[in-house]
């Protein structure tokens, strides 16, 4: 069936068996489970950014993503470009723009690629606002999404970011509440009135964060796979996704990153059911939502 994936970093959302293909003489092993976040990212920094030198490189983790996509049947791709990236690029966003468009036009027979702005909190605010807004004036992006730490991050500085998207039409996305307790989920929502939560899981844990998110009507791009990988689920049976629809929260099933939790849509689809968490009729109300 098609399907959509509307969390997802672009440059890692390829999958192990491409990136190995193209890189033969590199030895990569991928963990199971990574230690939280921060295992995570030390993963990246020790594994993945010794292959990932140049432009190049970067275009082909993005190409595959897209190719990977396809593979899965994703005809509705929203994945975020880290505007960060463009130290690959000269320091030029404008060519990081000119890549994401090529994307768009190579790929565009066969998937609705819809690029997110993909804004790390730990970047420099000075950067994020004038690569930013290049790329929100661009018109090749189609929403923005903010990640990086949850813990003691403000979320302030980027509300000014978030009004110029909506001027444009951009949709916006903000993560959080993956390892952030409820009350960051709360915050983020009043301070930046985002479209959708990439993640938000931790809403469970209060009645209020969850009428706070039905109230705004608010998706949630919910990643299963990658929640237990990193610890911030004990396991897919147990996945708060269950409590959080019954609640009547829109929700959506995602990679978040293909190449480091090796899960595509579909093969979340079949974990969910095979643990029961939901049945196929639900799962494919849930498949329906993420197009809209
Ligand atoms: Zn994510």
């Amino acid at each position: 069936m098609p399907k959509a994936d509307v969390h997802n970093h672009l440059h890692l959302g390829g999958t192990a068996k491409r990136l190995k293909a193209k890189y033969r003489d590199a030895s990569i092993t991928f963990p199971e489970t990574y230690d939280g976040l921060d295992g995570m990212i030390d993963f990246i920094y020790g594994t993945l950014n010794k292959i990932m030198l140049t432009k190049d490189d970067v275009k082909f983790f993005m190409e595959m993503a897209i190719e990977s996509s396809i593979d899965d049947n994703i005809t509705h791709l929203e994945a975020s470009v880290d505007i960060g990236l463009a130290r690959f690029f000269d320091d030029s966003i404008e060519q990081v723009i000119e890549v994401v468009m090529e994307l768009k036009e190579r790929y565009g027979s066969q998937i609705d690629f819809r690029p997110d702005i993909g804004v790390n909190k730990d970047l420099a605010l000075d950067k994020v606002y004038s690569d930013g807004v290049k790329c929100i004036k661009s018109n090749v992006f189609s929403g923005i999404d903010i990640y990086g730490k949850e813990v003691g991050r403000q979320m302030e500085p980027f509300l000014d970011l978030f009004d110029q998207a909506r001027n444009h039409d951009l949709k916006t996305k903000v993560h959080i509440g993956e390892f952030s307790s409820h009350e960051t989920i709360e915050s983020a929502i009043n301070i930046l009135h985002p479209d959708e939560l990439q993640h938000g899981i931790r809403a469970v844990d209060s009645e209020e964060t969850m009428n706070l998110i039905l109230e705004n009507n608010i998706r949630l791009n919910v990643c299963p796979q990658s929640n237990f990988a990193l610890g911030s689920s004990a396991s897919i049976a147990e996945h708060p996704m269950r409590k959080l629809f019954d609640r009547g929260i829109n929700l959506t099933i995602n990679t978040d990153d293909l190449l480091l939790f090796d899960a595509s849509v579909t093969d979340q689809f079949l974990d969910l059911h095979k643990h029961e968490v939901f049945s196929f009729e639900e799962l494919d109300e849930i498949r329906k939502n993420a197009f809209l």
